[in-house]
């Protein structure tokens, strides 16, 4: 029999403890996951900081650490398109075969909607805390942001220096008078 596979696609700048409830909870509905890292082009903007291989690596490691078998999931990223149209059809080409789409996105449940899939709105989990907006803004203020993420998005964080990297982008250039 074939298996049946979902695909959840986020941003995940950074990847937080929401993110991985929300894996393991559809990884109870489905045998494979696909985890789509998407804008992935995008990094070293105050919304959008960190790389798509920084991540790569903050989602593989947090799902190694709960003992999630790696056979049961595939880590891609994906780059924008400026089509809406025509996006599912690129996220089609670029990973495994898929039925179950989930997200609590509201476009991107329109544009898997129009093309005819299964679009599942998975539970938020403590979404007042659990955002990447939450996170991010914590790291600026020096609050308790190591609480809403899994050891292995704060070691990556704190690997590439990404604390100092979020605050230099909050710097306003100053011009020159
Ligand atoms: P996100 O990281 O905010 O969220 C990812 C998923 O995790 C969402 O489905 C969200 O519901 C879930 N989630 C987040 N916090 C949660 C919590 N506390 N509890 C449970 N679930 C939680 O990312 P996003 O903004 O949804 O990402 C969509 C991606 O799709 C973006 O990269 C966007 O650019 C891309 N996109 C691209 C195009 C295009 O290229 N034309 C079109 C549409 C979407």
């Amino acid at each position: 029999m074939n298996n049946i596979r979902g695909i959840l696609i986020g941003r995940m700048q950074p990847v937080h403890n929401g993110h991985i409830q929300v894996i393991n909870k559809i990884l109870e509905e489905v045998d494979e996951i696909i985890i789509g890292i998407g804008s992935a082009q995008l990094s070293h903007e105050l919304k959008d900081p960190f790389t798509a291989g920084e991540r790569i690596v903050m989602m593989s490691q947090a799902l190694a650490e709960m003992d999630i078998d790696p056979k049961r999931y595939y880590i891609i990223p994906m780059e924008d398109i400026n089509f809406n149209a025509i996006w599912p059809s690129h996220v089609k080409m670029m990973t495994p075969p898929f039925s179950i789409v989930y997200s609590g996105n509201p476009l991107v449940k329109q544009l898997f909607n129009e093309e005819g899939f299964e679009v599942r709105q998975p539970p938020l989990y403590d979404r007042l805390h659990l955002s990447g907006t939450e996170v991010r803004r914590r790291i600026l203020e020096d609050e308790n942001w190591q609480e809403l993420v899994p050891k292995a998005t704060a070691n990556l964080i704190l690997e590439v220096n990404g604390v100092e990297r979020l605050k230099n982008l909050s710097v306003k250039e100053v011009s020159d008078i």
